[in-house]
């Protein structure tokens, strides 16, 4: 390990302690207690226990998410179970998301000392979560019984998500979460507001100048997100976020739709929209709005294969290219190819 900062606040961590990115309460929940995670390390990766997959935090920020990690519990239980959940559920379960990929993505930085000093990152799961548009796809897997049963990760290792931690994938026994996060993801296709022009500012610090533009639609247009077509017994959550625009000095307006379709105007945090398969058009939820989460199982989709390749197309409509993200691109290119032979 190497210099030591709080996972959730990214300060010299104040009164020290540990910080599960994969909680206990999961790992008992999957029955993994025994088994090990793959981290990323100079030269080779390593197994490492999942008890043991913890990082340095502030007791402060970390008893902070211990509340978010007891609130998304039951919320997680019951999506495993076939249960309802209701549009403020899904939104924290989406919150709990955001913080598990950046999370994955600091444990990265934290094993590779290099990888750190290269990637410099410049925000930590406080402001990396509910900060931008985000989906959340939901799967129930056929496995065999026994087989293929436990946590894992997919898109974390890879060099793109180094610099741009957009999309993974993560499966939890026998279901499989599709997330993924960045700018104008879910806005211009529910009728919210959109980035036009970013350009960054500061290569280091990741400071952009973002202009944003009201959305004329105003209305929910198939597909949401592009280059994403979700499985026909999934169930998909997106939701569109604009607490980055509003600022004191921000003008922005926000009209009655975005004000009807949204959770929390002051935070600019917007509504969740629902879809079950592709076919059918996704709905606005209500917060207290409940919907059954009961899933058809469905075959075992590529972990590998759909995450690249969505990292490679969002990275595609992006203005932040640089020499590592445009390497990064052509690495999951060849991953895909490889995979491709595989099959
Ligand atoms: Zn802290």
């Amino acid at each position: 390990m190497s210099e030591k900062f709080c996972i959730f606040c990214g300060k010299e961590p104040k009164n020290k302690n540990l910080e599960h990115v994969i909680p206990q309460w999961l790992i008992r929940m999957a029955g993994v207690e025994k088994k090990t995670v793959f981290a990323p390390h100079p030269n080779l990766g390593r197994n490492i226990s999942f008890m043991h997959f913890s990082f340095p935090a502030c007791t402060e920020c970390n008893s902070k998410y211990s509340k978010m990690e007891a609130a998304v519990k039951p919320v997680l239980e019951r999506v495993l179970a076939g249960q309802s959940i209701n549009g403020a559920d899904a939104s924290l379960l989406m919150d709990w998301f955001d913080k598990v990929r950046i999370g994955l993505w600091l444990s990265n930085m934290f094993y590779d000392p290099v990888l750190k000093h290269n990637v410099h990152p410049h925000y930590h799961i406080d402001y990396g979560v509910a900060k931008k548009d985000r989906l959340l796809s939901i799967q129930k897997l056929n496995l065999e019984e026994g087989k293929n049963k436990g946590i894992y990760c997919g898109g974390t290792m890879t060099h793109l998500f180094n610099y741009c931690p957009t999309a993974f994938t993560m499966l939890i026994n026998d279901y499989y979460f599709f997330n993924a996060s960045t700018h104008n993801l879910v806005s211009p296709r529910v009728g919210f507001p959109k980035v036009v022009n970013a350009c960054p500012l500061n290569d280091i610090t990741g400071v952009m100048e973002i202009d944003v533009v009201e959305n004329e639609r105003k209305k929910v247009v198939n597909p949401i997100v592009q280059n994403f077509i979700p499985n026909s017994e999934s169930i998909t959550f997106y939701q569109p976020i604009y607490r980055d625009f509003l600022s004191p000095k921000d003008d922005l307006p926000i009209s009655n739709y975005v004000r009807e379709h949204s959770y929390d105007t002051a935070k600019g945090l917007g509504g969740v929209f629902w879809q079950k398969g592709f076919v059918q058009k996704a709905k606005y939820l209500q917060k207290n709005e409940k919907i059954s989460m009961k899933l058809k199982p469905a075959a075992l989709p590529n972990l590998e294969a759909d995450v690249l390749g969505f990292q490679n197309a969002v990275q595609s409509k992006t203005v932040f290219n640089t020499v590592e993200t445009n390497f990064g691109v052509r690495m999951n290119q060849m991953a895909l190819k490889f995979l491709e032979k595989q099959k």
